[in-house]
């Protein structure tokens, strides 16, 4: 088995091969930020301003959809800190930015910079990581979900991601919020409120028919390309004990435009490696990561992880491999006998299939 290394240790063998300018932040990331607002207003515009026919306000909401992920990836990278350095400026673009997914900075910095980023793919401590087997027993919710047949549950999982990011996202301010000191209590409150406010306002002040296409359609929109990726980084991979990169992440191809169109979103483990490095940089980064652990390194496009996605069951079997409590099917993670090309399954072995129902048995008998 391959020796798991921490994310520093990789960024410490990459860096000497990069320019310096690369770990300096890129203000002009900005410039595509803006030119985003400036569509977003337009758009806003159009649908309020005139009643066009629905398929052209459908059109409108998928674009502004659109328009809403990209900004989003641009907040995440804002709040990163390799876009301006100054902390409240920081704040504030990553708040403006990350308004129409009504996620706060200090929220997501906590959520996402100080647990996802450190503790990635620990099943305890990273908030994004998916529950392994032992977890069955816990919770009803998976017990009932595994009773479902499998392309049935995976029909459903797809159509969820269309609301999960503010779902988790709500969900994650409600478990900080408890966990915060009074005075940050206050900013937790106020950064979850002024994006809602904003938005019923809206509401209030156009009526339900455009506020949909505006915000809710574009909202689901945005939800479901968000959860694309946040789905395909960590989710084929192993839980691991060492917060490896190479072996916890998994890095999705997209044609060029929709990378530039992206910030460059899709380089996952090289965002893993360098998370306070402008994504404009990921390219350089990948580069040596091929050069140097090749055969560790994990990427496929996108499509193929959404199909190997569909095709297997999301709960950890001894973390290195992924179970389907109730048939007994063991699929294998990345670096662990996935190939996405071929998905295959082995049995699991009788005495652990006992285990298995034992665990699933539902505690109320
Ligand atoms: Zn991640
Ligand atoms: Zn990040």
């Amino acid at each position: 088995m391959k020796e798991l290394h921490s994310f520093g240790w990789y960024a410490a063998k990459v860096s000497p091969h990069l320019p310096k300018k690369a770990f300096k932040p890129v203000p002009m990331r900005l410039l595509g930020g803006f030119l985003y607002v400036v569509v977003i207003s337009s758009c806003f515009f159009l649908i309020i301003k005139y009643n066009l026919h629905p398929i052209l306000n459908i059109s409108i909401s998928l674009l502004i959809g659109f328009c809403f992920s990209a900004i989003g990836f641009l907040g995440h990278e804002i709040l990163h800190g390799t876009v301006v350095r100054k902390a409240w400026l920081r704040d504030l673009l990553g708040a403006f930015f990350m308004l129409p997914i009504s996620t706060g900075p200090l929220l997501w910095r906590k959520w996402h910079n100080m647990t996802h980023h450190i503790h990635t793919q620990d099943e305890e401590k990273d908030p994004d990581a998916w529950p392994s087997m032992d977890a069955l027993s816990k919770v009803r919710l998976l017990q009932w979900m595994y009773k479902i047949p499998q392309n049935v549950r995976a029909f459903f999982a797809f159509a969820f991601l269309f609301i999960t990011f503010t779902i988790h996202s709500t969900k994650q301010f409600f478990f900080f919020v408890k966990q915060a000191k009074p005075k940050k209590k206050i900013t937790y409150w106020v950064q979850f409120l002024i994006p809602w406010t904003l938005w019923l306002s809206l509401l209030l002040m156009v009526g339900f028919e455009k506020w949909f296409y505006t915000f809710l359609l574009p909202l689901f929109i945005t939800n479901f390309i968000v959860m694309s990726y946040i789905s395909t980084n960590h989710r084929l991979n192993p839980l691991t004990e060492i917060n490896d990169p190479l072996a916890n992440s998994l890095s999705v191809t997209l044609p060029k435009w929709i990378d530039v169109l992206h910030f460059n979103f899709s380089y996952h483990t090289e965002h893993h490696l360098f998370p306070g490095m402008s994504s404009k940089y990921y390219p350089l980064v990948k580069e040596q990561i091929l050069k140097l652990w090749p055969e560790r390194y994990h990427q496929m496009p996108m499509h193929l992880a959404m199909i190997a996605l569909w095709k297997t069951p999301r709960l950890y079997y001894k973390e290195k491999e992924l179970i389907d409590p109730k048939k007994g099917k063991i699929y294998g993670s990345l670096g662990h006998g996935l190939d996405p090309k071929a998905i295959n399954f082995r049995e699991e072995d009788r005495e652990q299939k006992e285990i298995s129902a034992e665990l699933a048995v539902d505690k109320r008998n």
